[in-house]
């Protein structure tokens, strides 16, 4: 089993964070400064904007921090027709490489919608790359990239994965990368979890999904620090308010919620579910007054290979804790 630092434990202050976005600088609509105020209006404490293969400038304001990063892309060892190369998500980088090595034919430019893709010749080459500069890598939309769960899990050099992506959910319906989430983990391997829009649109896409991040301070290093030590969860809708291990299992504290579920290797989860009975010794701890879920008790037992808190509100969205 695998014990990861617990942000709900952990000193700093939460952080609403948007980890993959798009400007005018490649295929984005608003130009950098106008995205970092729609963002900043939107309640966000902080913005990267990951532009395909440039990064752009927006300076940081009183009250959002900015983070320079990108959106890179490798070459698929084993393709899955038709693609022939995903993508990664890096921040904390200055500077971006002109010939990262990869295959030519999968390199694309198109000036028409302003977005160039280069590859690296692999994922473990772009994270090795980015580890060179001291930044962070995430896997991006795994499940909308038909990266295969072998290619992923035989990577190195990446933190986590992109588990929910609100675009590629409300396009096609191909956001949720959870799976792949679960597959590693259950190999007993560490990865974390983001959620972000990959907003390219803002009057339809901004806010689509988020990170929240413990961070010690409002500092880029502060949010990078977490990012690299899964200090955070993801949502497109609940809060986590809190999350402690105890010796019968998990406690969780949420804003109103219909299931508040435990998910483990293979079929070993649980989960509680308003208005209906109760299983083993997982029970509801306290609703609201319409009966919703506000505390809840996960049974457990100390022999898992990992676990991970879901939590779903009345209209369906979720929110997922990292590896508890
Ligand atoms: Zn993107």
């Amino acid at each position: 089993m695998s014990h990861q630092p617990n942000p709900f434990a952990s000193e700093g202050e939460w952080l609403k964070c948007a980890l993959h976005t798009h400007s005018s600088v490649s295929d984005g609509t608003l130009p950098p400064d106008l995205l970092a105020r729609a963002y900043e209006d939107a309640g966000f404490d902080v913005l990267s904007i990951t532009d395909h293969w440039r990064i752009a400038e927006a300076p940081s304001t009183d009250r959002l921090l900015t983070i320079p990063g990108a959106e890179l892309g490798f070459d698929l060892l084993k393709p899955a027709y038709p693609r022939q190369s995903a993508e990664f998500l890096v921040w904390g980088i200055d500077h971006l490489p002109e010939d990262p090595g990869g295959d030519r034919d999968n390199w694309c430019f198109n000036a028409e919608e302003n977005w160039e893709v280069r590859t690296f010749p692999s994922l473990t080459d772009g994270a090795s790359w980015a580890a060179g500069l001291g930044a962070v890598v995430y896997v991006a939309h795994p499940y909308w990239n038909h990266l295969s769960v072998d290619e992923l899990s035989s990577a190195q050099g990446f933190t986590g994965i992109e588990v929910f992506n609100g675009s590629s959910e409300a396009v096609d319906g191909r956001g949720d990368s959870s799976p792949w989430w679960d597959a590693l983990l259950a190999s007993g391997r560490t990865v974390f979890g983001i959620g972000t829009d990959d907003q390219h649109y803002p009057d339809s896409d901004l806010g689509l999904a988020w990170t929240m991040v413990k961070a010690v301070d409002r500092t880029q290093e502060a949010v990078l620090d977490a990012l690299r030590h899964g200090q955070s969860y993801l949502s497109h809708g609940p809060t986590i308010h809190h999350i402690e291990a105890t010796d019968e299992g998990v406690i969780v504290e949420c804003s109103p919620a219909r299931t508040v579920r435990l998910q483990r290797e293979q079929e070993h989860g649980t989960s509680v579910v308003m208005g209906q009975a109760e299983s083993g010794a997982s029970r509801i701890l306290a609703t609201d007054g319409d009966g919703l879920i506000t505390r809840a008790l996960l049974e457990c037992e100390p022999d898992f290979v990992y676990r991970r808190v879901v939590v779903v509100d009345e209209r369906g969205a979720r929110a997922w804790s990292n590896a508890v």
